[in-house]
């Protein structure tokens, strides 16, 4: 996609994390991989106030291009970094603060096989990355190794990160993470969810490849 369709395209994203509920005032930040760096929303900006002019380029070499208005890039922009350089496959980040999930890693639990659907995040378990504070490298890579392959996972006392090849898968998976961590909370609250074993995840995981090439 070109620059001016992704800036549009992240722009977009980020009001809706607003506007579906998924973030609120200035939390959560969105970004997308350019030839050359990334895009990425600027920081402590509140959503309705957001437009393309303040949105920042981090280039490969860490390097930052301010856009007219000048601003800072989001204070996270060391997790997107580091999760681009890890991730090939990946072409959008989208971090919220959505309640379900952050009362969960408040918790610090991993969001077990309870129901097939976290297989939407590409493995058999959507794991809470280890606690450490917002904006550091250390929280940068605690997100990283709780990705590992998935697509998504879980900030301690904090949020989620979602990841896509482009803003809007991004935000779609940050939207079922947000459903699959109310579906959990609930289930615990009145007893011991049944979850589904190796076997049949692997089933999963192979239909949702089906599903997603439309052969299935
Ligand atoms: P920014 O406004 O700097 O993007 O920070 C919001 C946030 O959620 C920090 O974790
Ligand atoms: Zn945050």
């Amino acid at each position: 996609m070109m620059m001016a369709g992704l800036r549009r395209s992240v722009l977009d994203v980020s009001k809706q994390l607003e506007e579906l509920g998924l973030t609120r005032g200035t939390s959560g930040n969105v970004s997308a991989r350019l030839s050359d760096g990334f895009l990425v929303t600027p920081s402590a900006v509140p959503y309705d106030e957001l437009s393309a002019a303040d949105l920042v380029v981090v280039e490969s070499d860490g390097r930052i291009r301010r856009g007219p208005r000048m601003r800072r890039p989001s204070s996270e922009w060391r997790m997107h970094a580091s999760i681009l350089r890890s991730r090939p496959d990946v072409g959008a980040i989208v971090h919220a603060h959505p309640s379900w999930a952050t009362a969960l890693s408040c918790l610090r639990r991993d969001i077990p096989a309870f129901h097939y659907m976290v297989a939407v995040a590409g493995g058999t378990v959507i794991r809470c990355a280890s606690y450490a504070t917002f904006g550091t490298q250390e929280l940068a890579d605690a997100c990283v190794a709780a990705l590992g392959p998935r697509d998504a996972c879980l900030l301690a006392n904090h949020g989620i990160v979602a990841c896509g090849r482009s803003p809007e898968a991004a935000l779609a998976l940050a939207v079922e993470v947000e459903a699959l961590a109310g579906q959990y909370m609930r289930a615990l609250s009145v007893g011991d969810p049944v979850l589904l074993d190796d076997a049949e995840m692997d089933r999963v995981l192979g239909g949702f490849e089906d599903y997603r090439g439309g052969t299935g």
